[in-house]
């Protein structure tokens, strides 16, 4: 696999980062920038570079990756409510091309987004 952007070298330990969770499909980390009191990063070990690229055989490991970030939410005590966002390629305002959800919680998060 070359790793080719930062969450890449995250997977294969290159560049060290503040692990929430991992198993044989996702990891889960602490953004480096955190936006929220809680901001985690969900990422496949799969490469799937944008959500556009999803497709019928990634239908568990997307399922799986959002039951994950509900347990996280659950263990981090998010009990008044959390928001996952993935953004998508250039207007969605991915800045990273590794698949990621973001898991943000811990205070009242405004809408609409940017
Ligand atoms: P995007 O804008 O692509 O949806 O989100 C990318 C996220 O990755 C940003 O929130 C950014 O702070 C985070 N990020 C970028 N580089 C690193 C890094 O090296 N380590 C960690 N933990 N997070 C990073």
């Amino acid at each position: 696999m070359l790793a080719d952007n930062v969450f890449l070298k995250i997977l294969d330990g290159t560049i060290p980062a503040r692990i929430a969770f991992q198993d044989d499909l996702c990891l889960a980390f602490h953004d480096i920038h955190p936006q929220a009191p809680v901001h985690i990063l969900i990422i496949p070990r799969k490469v799937i570079r944008t959500h556009a690229e999803l497709r019928q055989e990634d239908t568990s490991l997307i399922g799986h990756m959002n039951l994950v970030a509900g347990q996280l939410a659950r263990d981090l005590g998010l009990d008044q409510g959390y928001r996952i966002v993935i953004n998508c390629d250039t207007d969605g305002g991915q800045t990273v091309p590794h698949l990621h959800m973001h898991l943000l919680g811990g205070r009242a998060l405004g809408w609409p987004p940017g």
